[in-house]
């Protein structure tokens, strides 16, 4: 039953996806307890499930399960869907008449419509437009930065359980997503000159070939007003190997050096969620060689509910992620989609985690923002909270916003235990009208909060 897994963690070096037909092979060989292995095989149905050789022999503590936090990262879990649901599913997956079947198909398909699966509604308020045409495989939401989605890097190496983008992975791709060529993005930047920062991502763009990848980035070379073109990966984290012994992972690290090269600065956006992806040699060696084409390396992550809600996780990983040469970016706050009361840290206790990890921290790695929701408007930082004679208040700022005299302003809400995103906030009465207004017209309303593809809340 096993030998497919057996055999691929023999060759450890040839990248191997397992994904729901695989859970029984991965259960015998890791011993999975056969609760656990069914909740992951129902709801395995309904929401995304892959992951590969590296993360089940390197990265999983198999003696820590169910609450091991890269498990919690990769394997769906119970308290993921309802109960009902998982009972209705496993009722429902005992049968085998055609009945029974067309009976799942539609139940899996109501279960994942309630699970808000395109938090993205909006997003064609971003989507940059050549001659009244709107250019697929793209947003340009900041002035700065166009985000470009090629369209052979919507997979990932192994699929986080919290990630935004996960209906796509389930087959229910939005097109607007996915760029076949750089064409629409080359003639946009020649009509946008302000763009200076190309963001890749996906996805993870890594999962293209070393070929197709030098496809979508090299035509950019050749834009004088294009300063940086960064990468959102996840693969330093699932799939090192990227980057050490694929067959392509010298070539990659050469089209990083041609990007340096042409004169232009070259970022990999690293997507750590736990210290311990930082823990294995080829991770570190991963890091080192990206480096050493001149390439930097930012990271970020969300924070997760059973994965990393810990200050002492979060110090470690930046602790580390510096001492690798690695700069601390961004702490996403997880946004509101797929099984979101699973993974949701109420803004409070996110901002209380950041200060405790951020004062733990050398200079050098306060470069750190956080905890940030990727909002309508913006990217609003949660800085702190303060008691003021109007009672407990939230001290936000915009890092980013689509109206550039945003940017960087400080404004408040009212305090709450429990507001998990900006949209469960009240606005203080003090707000000044143009955030106000940013946020939906009037203070007290901040508006629909998740409707723009960010940046990454992760990768
Ligand atoms: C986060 C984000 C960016 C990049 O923002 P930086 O603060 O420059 O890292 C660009 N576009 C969108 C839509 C984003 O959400
Ligand atoms: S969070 Fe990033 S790496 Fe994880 S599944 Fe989503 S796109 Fe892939």
């Amino acid at each position: 039953m096993s030998t497919l897994l057996a055999q691929a963690s023999d060759e450890a070096a040839r990248y191997r996806a397992y994904g729901p037909r695989h859970i029984d092979d991965i259960a015998a060989r890791y011993g999975l307890p056969d609760d656990v292995a069914e909740t992951v095989r129902l709801s395995s149905m309904v929401l995304p499930f892959r992951v590969n050789q590296y993360v089940l022999e390197e990265l999983v503590d198999w003696q820590r399960l169910p609450d091991d936090p890269v498990f919690q990262l990769v394997f769906p879990q119970r308290g993921m869907l309802n109960t009902e649901d998982i009972k209705r599913l496993g009722v429902l997956a005992g049968q085998t008449d055609p009945a029974a079947k067309r009976e799942l198909r539609r139940t899996v398909a109501e279960i994942r419509a309630g699970l808000n699966p395109h938090p993205s509604g909006q997003m064609s308020l971003n989507v940059p437009r050549l001659e009244g045409v709107e250019l697929p495989g793209m947003q340009h939401k900041y002035r700065e930065t166009v985000l470009y989605f090629p369209g052979q890097g919507q997979t990932c190496h192994a699929y986080c359980t919290y990630c935004f983008r996960w209906a796509q992975f389930v087959g229910d791709a939005d097109l607007k997503f996915s760029a076949p060529d750089p064409k629409g993005l080359l003639s946009y930047l020649a009509d946008h000159p302000e763009v200076e920062d190309v963001l890749v991502t996906g996805g993870d763009p890594m999962i293209m070939t070393t070929d197709r990848l030098r496809n979508h980035l090299e035509p950019l070379l050749g834009v004088p007003t294009l300063n940086t073109i960064r990468i959102g990966t996840k693969s330093v984290a699932y799939w090192p190997q990227r980057f050490v012994t694929d067959h392509d992972a010298d070539d990659v690290l050469r089209l990083f050096e041609n990007v340096v090269a042409a004169g232009k600065n070259i970022a990999v956006m690293a997507h750590f969620s736990h210290p311990r992806e930082l823990e294995t040699d080829i991770a570190r060696r991963a890091i080192s060689r990206i480096r050493s084409t001149g390439a930097l390396v930012y990271c970020q992550a969300p924070l997760i509910a059973h994965v990393n809600d810990d200050a002492a996780v979060w110090s470690s990983m930046w602790r580390t992620q510096l001492s690798l040469g690695a700069v601390p970016y961004y702490m996403f706050v997880e946004r509101d989609t797929g099984p979101h009361d699973y993974f949701k840290v109420p803004l409070a206790k996110a901002v209380t985690i950041f200060q405790e990890a951020y004062r733990r921290l050398p200079g050098l790695a306060r470069t750190v923002r956080g905890p940030v929701m990727s909002a309508t408007p913006g990217k609003v930082a949660v800085d702190g909270v303060e008691d003021t004679p109007q009672g407990r208040l939230f001290q936000l700022r915009m890092l980013q916003a689509r109206d550039p005299r945003l940017v960087g302003r400080p404004f408040r809400a009212v305090y709450s235990d429990s507001a998990a995103w900006v949209d469960e906030l009240e606005l203080a009465p003090s707000t000044p009208p143009d955030i106000g207004e940013a946020f939906l017209g009037r203070p007290g309303d901040p508006g629909a909060g998740t409707t723009d593809a960010d940046g990454r809340s992760d990768v």
